[in-house]
């Protein structure tokens, strides 16, 4: 959000000269918008508080993203952690990815019994010379990095919609991807992510915690961790752990994570593309709104059976949002507290 034009005539309304006005406004809106961190839904208002317990002492963007989202990573949360819904063969399977002010980067994906999948993104970030580790691999590193394998085994709630789900979904996984090309093929997966997306009383079911923030330094970070889409097929992997995709940083610019059915947010390069609008002179809630529509364009009436998110944060700690649906909300904490916010959306 803007200091906007009603702001500054109130400021100006106290009769305050003009030059003065002019630096006491600037100086403001530096004071007030920064430190900031905003995620994604509102599991994103306990992840802020951690959050900005770090900013707020002086910390690093980068501490403060990586200890917010690890609070949603505990919480039960159909979607986030090891509690999360698992994929169709009854596995949880997590992908998370992390990045600082300096283009630095880690991801993870595809993996299994371990906690805390954002602080193996970091350590593979921090630790390795590669971006990106998954399934097998990521796990054995994060053993080896001091990670405690967790139980294999289903938390009450994902034990509950795994079995329900399992009463109406025949399962047959597709082992052969060219039959992913067929009819048939191709309306089991779009009832894959049908049926846990929207629920019957019109909600979207996704709840990926996405998180940006700007430090008092100026520093941008973000970081994102999710079960990806309940019940998909086993080794399916989304947007979120995918660097440009699910979440991009580039510190001149902005910062942008997603939320949403990231097959579709990886086809446009999602977050990334955001960030390219910003630097354009795009607004953050514009930005959003430009690759939505993409999105929407390229779908077609499909558009209507998938919900995709944006949120964004500049430079200058001005942020929004935008999602193909209603529905969408996302949590801000800045000096001023911690709110919801409602985000705009296309149709
Ligand atoms: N973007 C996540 C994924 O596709 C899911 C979500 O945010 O709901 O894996």
């Amino acid at each position: 959000m803007r200091i906007n034009r009603r702001n500054f005539i109130n400021l100006g309304s106290l009769g305050i000269a003009g030059f003065t006005l002019q630096g006491f406004v600037n100086k403001q809106s530096v004071q007030g918008l920064k430190p900031i961190v905003i995620a994604t839904w509102d599991a994103g208002l306990s992840a802020n508080k951690a959050a900005w317990a770090v900013l707020s002492k002086g910390g690093s963007a980068l501490d403060a993203v990586e200890k917010g989202v690890m609070v949603t990573e505990d919480e039960i949360n159909c979607c986030v952690g090891l509690a999360a819904n698992p994929d169709r063969d009854g596995h949880v399977t997590l992908d998370a990815s992390i990045m600082d002010h300096e283009f630095n980067c880690g991801s993870v994906a595809f993996l299994e019994r371990i906690k805390h999948p954002i602080s193996v993104a970091r350590r593979v970030m921090e630790k390795t010379p590669h971006v990106m580790l998954v399934g097998e691999g990521a796990q054995q590193f994060a053993l080896s990095e001091g990670f405690t394998l967790e139980p294999d085994e289903l938390s009450e709630s994902a034990d509950k919609s795994y079995k329900e789900w399992l009463k109406k979904s025949t399962y047959q996984p597709i082992i052969n991807v060219e039959r992913q090309k067929s009819k048939k093929a191709t309306s089991q997966l779009d009832d894959i992510y049908k049926a846990p997306a929207k629920l019957s009383n019109g909600e979207w079911n996704h709840d990926t915690i996405g998180m940006v923030a700007l430090d008092a330094k100026g520093n941008l970070s973000g970081s994102c961790t999710t079960s990806g889409a309940g019940f998909k097929l086993r080794g399916r992997v989304g947007d979120s752990p995918i660097i440009g995709a699910g979440l991009y940083v580039d510190n001149e610019v902005g910062a942008v994570v997603s939320t949403g059915q990231g097959e579709d947010v990886i086809r446009v390069a999602g977050s990334s593309a955001v960030v390219e609008h910003m630097r354009q002179g795009k607004s953050p809630q514009e930005a959003c709104k430009l690759v939505v529509e993409k999105i929407r364009r390229i779908k077609k009436e499909k558009a209507a059976d998938i919900q995709v998110c944006f949120i964004a944060l500049n430079k200058n700690g001005e942020y929004g949002s935008y999602a193909l649906h209603t529905g969408f909300n996302y949590a801000v904490h800045t000096a001023e507290g911690n709110k919801l916010i409602e985000s705009p959306f296309s149709v």
